[in-house]
């Protein structure tokens, strides 16, 4: 099956006027359709780099990047970009904020508001349609973050983070979620997070980045004998700490 995104051989390095930040080296990596990746790799080592690569706000000095077997450069509009922050604007309704990817993109008619008058429904904030970001809980923010994301109905999901402005227990509760709603939709997606947990309890599989120049030390399948766990139950699982205990010893060897 051809996969749904594959670098190839990437390398990407920063220059400015105080000489080149190298950021990454060599990476390659291939994504089905319908998987769910995490990222892990130190602080500063190019994962939000690797991002906007992957997303094409920035273009790849070498090697080659590709969703569907094609180049870059056309297929942002197909990514959908999640950030640590919610970027909702408080001047717009809950409703507002989420059709905006739509109303920039010139793509809001019958059908895709039907689509997102049914995600705020589905996902608990239809009661919220008409109120402002500020009288949302931190969950529901993100949420609605999501639900923005997800309403131009992108192949891709790129996610950068997204929890880490959460306190513990909200963070728990928002990994579920967002992992139901990501299942439901049946999205691919790339979860970038410094959070081993975070990334044992969601992913499908972990890509374990060096330290910068990033590149692929380990990439690991996660399988849970038990089926249908969330994210949340995952992590009483007996192979939770195994993979935990894999993936820093990878990024303790490599780090
Ligand atoms: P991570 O997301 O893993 O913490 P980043 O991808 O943000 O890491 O950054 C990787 C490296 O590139 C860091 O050393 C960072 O300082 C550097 N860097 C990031 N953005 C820029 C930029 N716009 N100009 C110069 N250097 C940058
Ligand atoms: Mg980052």
């Amino acid at each position: 099956m051809e996969p749904l995104l594959e670098l190839k051989r990437v390398s990407y390095a920063y220059h400015t006027k105080n000489g080149e930040t190298y950021a990454l080296s060599d990476l390659s990596f291939q994504v089905q359709s319908g998987e769910f990746i995490a990222i892990v790799g130190p602080s500063g080592c190019g994962k939000s780099t690797l991002l906007s690569l992957i997303s094409g706000l920035l273009r790849a000095e070498s090697g080659a990047i590709l969703l569907n077997g094609k180049e870059a450069e056309t297929f942002q509009k197909n990514i959908g970009y999640m950030l640590q922050k919610d970027h909702l604007f408080e001047w717009r309704s809950i409703y507002r904020n989420v059709i905006l990817g739509l109303e920039i993109q010139g793509r809001l008619d019958e059908k895709s508001k039907e689509r997102v008058e049914n995600m705020l429904a589905d996902y608990g904030l239809a009661r919220f349609r008409d109120a402002r970001p500020s009288q949302l809980s931190g969950g529901m923010r993100q949420r609605a973050a999501l639900i923005r994301t997800l309403a131009p109905d992108p192949e891709l999901l790129l996610l950068d983070e997204p929890f880490s402005a959460l306190d513990f227990q909200t963070r728990l509760s928002v990994c579920d979620d967002v992992w139901a709603i990501l299942r439901r939709e049946k999205k691919t997606a790339i979860l970038v997070t410094h959070d081993l947990s975070e990334a044992v309890s969601m992913a499908d599989r972990v890509l374990v980045l060096t330290k910068r120049p990033a590149t692929i030390c380990a990439d690991i399948r996660i399988q849970f004998e038990k089926e249908n766990v969330t994210p949340f139950e995952r992590r009483s699982e007996p192979e939770f700490k195994d993979y935990f205990n894999e993936i820093w010893k990878e990024l303790n060897l490599h780090g």
